[in-house]
């Protein structure tokens, strides 16, 4: 067992060990650990092992490899994979084998990476917890009666469990910081349109975007690496060149600013959450950095409009799901009227029929200016307090969330506090910027919290520099 993919780098290149042996023993891990985690919907082992062989044969005959050849990674099942089972986690998809990988899978295969499982998620990407999975609920691998956060949850506790080293997750609107902090790991999610989301099962398209989980910085920043660049299958990719993130690494923070947010540290905030983001922010004072408290006045709205818009894509986005081709179709029906109804009906979970609701009510007739329209603008306000804010600042700082990992089943049946755990979160998305969460100290029950970095649009080697500084002066 490796602590990161940088460590196990070195082993595999001083022939310590084979990309098929380090399979292996995260193989081993996994049949001993899955069990009280369930994190995982499938298995790759054909996928990984062929990987390994293609590693380890250019190993054996002196070739140069890319940085994460033959490091195990688990991604999430929302994400295509050639021929496996890609589900995200929903009764309606749960018989479907993609025809076609995702980008950033062919980006995988490209770099050599290994894909171990398909990692758990709540239903179609909408949740906090992963309780919302048709099929497990997982656990948090450092608490077992804990949730790993959501809606990564599954790809976050794999690497918390040390199932694998690296994983993939997708945030809407924070389901890889989310999952990131509750676990105690990095996870990032990138500049809307930095990473293809070509074979990302949709979930609502202006804001969803696939990033990585690992244990550390420089783990993060390479994986960023591999996936990212612009896709023509995508078209709100952009086409701009991918720098050498790890490679130009930078913890040196003096003189610059960072803001932190006055709307995310006060009222509401657990106070380990807040002694130990105060410690953060102490910490980059002593590296030489200046602190300025920072407004974003609109914060206050994130939630509602995020629950307006993010509905509504959806709303539309999960419309072809219809029983008709490669989704689950109902037994009992006498016209197809019904067909449709039934199918809709059994094949998704409560809380995606909520959102389909919440959503077709706001774009229907006569509400399309009252909610989605009105929810737009406030989007546009959201995002010019972000400008604002970076005329000022280079970095802006707050909790990942307002509290640590809560219990399982302690908020299933109260949507509407679920949905309060993304207030930091989810302006991010709305604002299509790049936000980070690195795990800095824990609660009395030795549960992780997360600090959020977030920084300018495809300003990312600058924030992965910012979070490296706080993780190596730890
Ligand atoms: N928790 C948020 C939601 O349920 C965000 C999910 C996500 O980022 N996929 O919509």
């Amino acid at each position: 067992m490796f602590k990161t993919a940088i460590e196990a780098r070195k082993a595999l290149d001083n022939k310590e060990i084979s990309a098929k042996e380090l399979l292996d023993s995260y193989y081993e891990n996994i049949d001993k650990v899955e069990s009280d985690i369930q994190a995982l919907n499938a298995i790759t082992k054909d996928i990984a092992y062929d990987t390994a062989k293609k590693v380890d044969e250019k190993i054996a005959n002196g070739e140069k490899v890319p940085a994460l050849a033959g490091i195990p990674l688990i991604i999430k099942d929302n994400i295509c994979v050639k021929d496996t089972l890609t589900t995200a986690s929903s009764k309606m998809l749960e018989n479907f084998v993609s025809p076609y990988n995702a980008t950033i899978v062919n980006k995988l295969n490209d770099n050599l990476i290994p894909i171990l499982a398909k990692a758990n998620l709540d239903e179609f990407a909408m949740g906090s917890s992963t309780e919302n999975s048709a099929f497990k609920v997982t656990r948090n691998p450092l608490n077992l009666n804990k949730v790993p956060g959501g809606s990564s949850g599954g790809s976050a506790a794999s690497v918390a469990g040390k199932e694998a080293l690296l994983s993939l997750g997708s945030d809407t609107g924070g389901s890889i910081r989310l999952p990131a902090s509750f676990c105690g790991i990095v996870g990032m999610k990138p500049t809307y349109g930095r990473v293809s989301r070509y074979g990302l099962i949709a979930f609502a398209s202006s804001l969803d975007q696939i990033g990585p989980f690992a244990n550390c910085v420089e783990d993060t920043a390479l994986l960023l690496e591999a996936i990212s660049g612009y896709d023509p299958n995508d078209s709100t990719s952009i086409n701009t060149p991918v720098p050498e993130y790890a490679k130009n690494l930078n913890p040196d923070v003096k003189g610059l600013k960072i803001g932190v947010i006055k709307e995310l540290l006060g009222e509401g905030v657990q106070e380990e959450v807040k002694e130990n983001v105060e410690k953060a922010i102490q910490k980059y004072k002593d590296l030489g950095a200046e602190i300025i408290e920072v407004s974003l006045p609109n914060v206050k709205y994130a939630i509602a409009v995020y629950y307006i818009l993010a509905t509504a894509e959806a709303s539309s986005n999960l419309a072809r799901y219809d029983g008709v081709r490669y989704t689950y179709r109902t037994n009992d029906a006498d016209n197809l009227i019904e067909m449709f109804t039934k199918s809709r009906s059994e094949g998704f979970g409560d809380e995606v029929k909520r959102r389909i609701m919440l959503g077709t009510y706001a774009l229907s007739s006569g509400y399309y200016d009252a909610y989605y329209k009105k929810a737009q603008q406030v989007r546009a306000l959201i995002k010019q307090d972000y400008d604002k804010a970076f005329e000022k600042v280079d970095v802006l700082l707050s909790p990942t969330c307002p509290t640590t990992a809560f219990d399982i089943n302690s908020k299933v049946s109260d949507p509407i506090s679920m949905y309060l755990t993304d207030i930091a979160t989810i302006t991010a998305n709305l604002a299509g910027v790049p936000a980070l969460s690195l795990p800095y100290g824990v609660d009395k029950e030795n549960m992780p919290v997360g600090v959020q970095l977030i920084t300018n649009v495809l300003e990312e080697q600058k924030l992965l520099n910012i979070a490296y500084a706080l993780e190596q002066a730890k």
